[in-house]
């Protein structure tokens, strides 16, 4: 069992390593950006609070994204946790440090995705996921075989991120530059950093992961 952090800018492919992840380890994802997203369609009313901050690719407050994980660490988790898009921030890492301690447990990995900007712009404007399963896909790298289609669950319900335009990536980008890019020289310090290149190829990527999680 293991608990992890994905580390690295929009659009480095943590959403993709940790599916892979959870199929292949019965890790549980803990993704803010999806919970944050969830409480956006559910209509509550911090749902409707976030939606205006995440469109324009801001950062939402801390408060609201630590409730989150910490009532998702009440729930079980076999194969350990993989934390994707939290912490964040330094008072995030400085929060899940502690919540985890009361549970008595503690991070095996902090994994650092590398990708270069000019990359990041790219994945991201061509991105659309299936609203079903969560399959990721990419309008030139990786298109669905039948235009509309999921290759994996045959649901028709393709979507596109309201964030994911060049205007608010610009504003992400400035925000993970700012806000969470020194929290790999905090995990750096504490021990525990590994770094993956996130342009590799997918399963090259996964096969990095792989090892530094074998390696615990
Ligand atoms: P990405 O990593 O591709 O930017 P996410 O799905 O992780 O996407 O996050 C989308 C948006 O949700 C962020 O731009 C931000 O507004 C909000 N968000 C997600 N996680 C956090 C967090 N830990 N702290 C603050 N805001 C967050
Ligand atoms: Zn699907």
């Amino acid at each position: 069992m293991a608990n992890i952090i994905l580390l690295g800018p929009p659009g480095a492919g943590k959403g993709t390593q940790s599916k892979r992840l959870v199929d292949e380890r019965a890790m549980v994802q803990l993704s803010t950006g999806d919970m944050l997203r969830e409480a956006k369609t559910s209509g509550t009313e911090m749902g409707k609070r976030v939606a205006a901050v995440m469109e324009r690719g801001e950062l939402v407050t801390d408060e609201i994204v630590i409730g989150l994980i910490e009532e998702k660490l009440k729930g079980a988790a076999a194969g350990g946790f993989i934390f994707d898009g939290f912490p964040r921030t330094l008072k995030q890492a400085d929060a899940l440090g502690d919540l985890l301690a009361r549970m008595g447990q503690g991070l095996d990995a902090v994994i650092e995705m590398q990708v270069d900007d000019a990359a990041l712009v790219a994945r991201i404007t061509g991105r659309y996921t299936c609203g079903n399963c969560g399959e990721v896909y990419h309008d030139t790298t990786r298109p669905t075989k039948v235009a509309g289609t999921c290759d994996v669950c045959g649901s028709h319900d393709m979507k596109r991120r309201a964030d994911d335009n060049e205007d608010a990536l610009k504003t992400r980008l400035m925000e993970y530059y700012k806000k969470t890019s020194p929290l790999i020289g905090y995990y750096y310090a504490k021990g525990g950093l590994s770094t993956v290149d996130g342009l590799a190829e997918m399963d090259a990527v996964a096969t990095a992961i792989a090892k530094v999680l074998d390696r615990n």
